[in-house]
């Protein structure tokens, strides 16, 4: 029998699914049994030239339609994820292997938040009058045009939106290539704006590989790349965009800190470690991976943290009682118990966790590592997998400069009661998405994104719209034209 994440077909293309059986199987493993539940195939050229003309030749006339009637689809896109929250979201732990407990409350929601907030925002996307005496310029926001989204496997119904939403509301298509190891999610989008009223061909789903990837951002027709994926990928894809021109929204990797210090209220901080390092089994961009703690609370926070991980309930994801479920795929958990094997070797103290869990599927215990240097491997890396890093510090000033030690700038946390520190600290860390007393927080209305190897450009917020749009400017002269001969 057909299993039920089994899609009709591999790939969307103007409204409707498609399939090409000639492309490259591409197995869907469950990653709480290691079953295989669905096989998509990658897409040909012939699959990837049909997308590309369908989304070059859908634009125009999306853009033709004003930011009231575009923005009303986004929204009915919205109310209908909302409405099918509980399938979306058994397909997005399907897809992942996250708890049910997460998806219901993290995925298909947030996707349908950025449709709804760019389907908000798309009518009031207007230029401005700038008067030069009798003679004035006027700019229009205009759309890029072809934009093409490549995302990561960890939020697939997430990337899928938070790139194409603010895409569709400025009025340009887009083809969008979902990670190979979770093709599953990224369907549904399409589907549902079909649903919801969208034109044909404004948003396309096409299967694949890295090389699939590579043959969207290298086509002339394409103006716009948006990624989500790891530094390595951001380099080659940013250098390929770069060849003809075309605009870029990086969102790459991270090593964060999260800094606490001793007057910090402990189980807020406790809190905020687990957020950032064992939300979606730590597979999370942002997350405070490098956790700073002063000197003072050290042990105290260490013994809090230890007794609260020892909570997290390890099972079935779709039993939405399990807070924790297993690495995205086998090779992803073997990235990860090397890392903590590293840890071990370095000299790094195991506080709790450290090894795979004694499941069928991926599972990886919640791992803390206490006496964590600067040097070793694992507070240089980013390891996306449940392995926090508990490092020492004495003051301030050697704490952020130790913090921005690091070719990664995607994020960072402090926790204080001292206001005026918290903003300093803050003020002085080199990282795009910032939390005082809270960490990994990403409502739609903030701007997200990262500095140094972490990216380019943001995503969410009305900053997104500058990531999707253009301006044009026009000077209207009312007299006679002046010249030298
Ligand atoms: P990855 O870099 O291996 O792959 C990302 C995507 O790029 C995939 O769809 C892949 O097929 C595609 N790709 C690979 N090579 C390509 C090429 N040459 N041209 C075009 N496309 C290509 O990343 P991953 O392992 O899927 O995801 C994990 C990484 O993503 C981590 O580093 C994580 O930090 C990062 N991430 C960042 C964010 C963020 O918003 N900043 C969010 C989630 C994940």
């Amino acid at each position: 029998m057909t299993h039920p994440a089994q899609p009709k077909a591999s790939h969307f293309i103007n409204g409707e699914y498609v399939e090409d059986t000639a492309g490259t199987p591409i197995p869907v493993i469950y990653a709480a049994t290691g079953e295989q539940i669905a096989t998509v195939y990658a897409a040909t050229p012939t699959i990837v030239e049909q997308a590309l003309s369908t989304a070059k030749a859908a634009q125009k006339e999306w853009a033709k339609m004003t930011g009231t009637e575009r923005g009303r689809i986004l929204r009915r896109a919205a109310d209908i994820m909302r409405e099918r929250n509980h399938e979306l979201s058994v397909l997005e732990t399907y897809d992942t292997g996250k708890p049910l407990q997460e998806t219901l409350v993290a995925d298909a929601t947030s996707g349908a938040d950025a449709l709804e907030y760019f389907g908000g925002l798309a009518a009031s996307l207007t230029g401005e009058h700038i008067p030069l005496g009798e003679d004035w310029v006027y700019t229009k926001r205009e759309a890029l045009g072809l934009c093409v989204g490549i995302g990561a496997w960890n939020y697939p119904t997430q990337i899928a939106c938070w790139k194409g939403a603010p895409a569709l509301a400025c009025g340009n298509s887009m083809v969008f290539k979902p990670s190979e190891t979770t093709p599953l999610c990224a369907l549904k989008v399409a589907e549902i704006l079909i649903e919801a009223g969208a034109p044909a061909g404004i948003y396309n789903v096409v299967q694949g590989m890295g090389e699939v990837g590579a043959s969207l951002v290298t086509d002339p027709r394409v103006d716009k790349v948006s990624l989500t994926g790891s530094v390595p990928t951001g380099k080659k894809v940013y250098a390929a965009a770069a060849e003809g021109m075309k605009h870029v929204t990086m969102e790459l990797g991270g090593k964060s800190p999260l800094i606490i210090f001793d007057d910090a209220d402990i189980d807020n901080a406790v809190g905020g470690a687990i957020n950032g390092n064992f939300y979606s089994s730590g597979q999370v961009c942002s997350n405070g991976t490098r956790v700073f703690v002063q000197k003072g609370i050290k042990e105290k926070f260490l013994a809090r943290l230890a007794e609260r991980t020892g909570n997290a309930i390890l099972g079935d994801p779709m039993d939405e009682a399990t807070s924790f479920g297993p690495m995205v795929t086998e090779n992803q958990m073997n990235i990860v118990l090397g890392y903590i094997e590293k840890g071990k070797a370095e000299g790094a103290r195991l506080i709790c966790g450290g090894n795979r869990a004694d499941k069928d599927g991926f599972f990886i215990e919640p791992t803390v590592f206490a006496d964590v240097t600067d040097e070793m491997t694992i507070a240089r890396e980013e390891i996306f997998g449940p392995v926090m890093s508990v490092l020492d510090f004495e003051t301030e000033e050697e704490v952020v400069a130790r913090a921005n030690d690091t070719e990664f700038g995607l994020s960072a946390g402090v926790f204080t009661k001292d206001f005026t520190r918290a903003h300093r600290v803050i003020g002085n860390l080199e990282a795009g998405s910032c939390f005082i007393n809270s960490y990994n927080d990403a409502p739609v209305e903030a701007p997200f994104g990262g500095v140094k190897a972490s990216g380019v450009g943001r995503e969410n917020s009305k900053e997104a719209i500058k990531h999707f749009s253009q301006v044009k400017s026009v000077y209207v002269r009312m007299g006679d034209v002046e010249a030298a001969f």
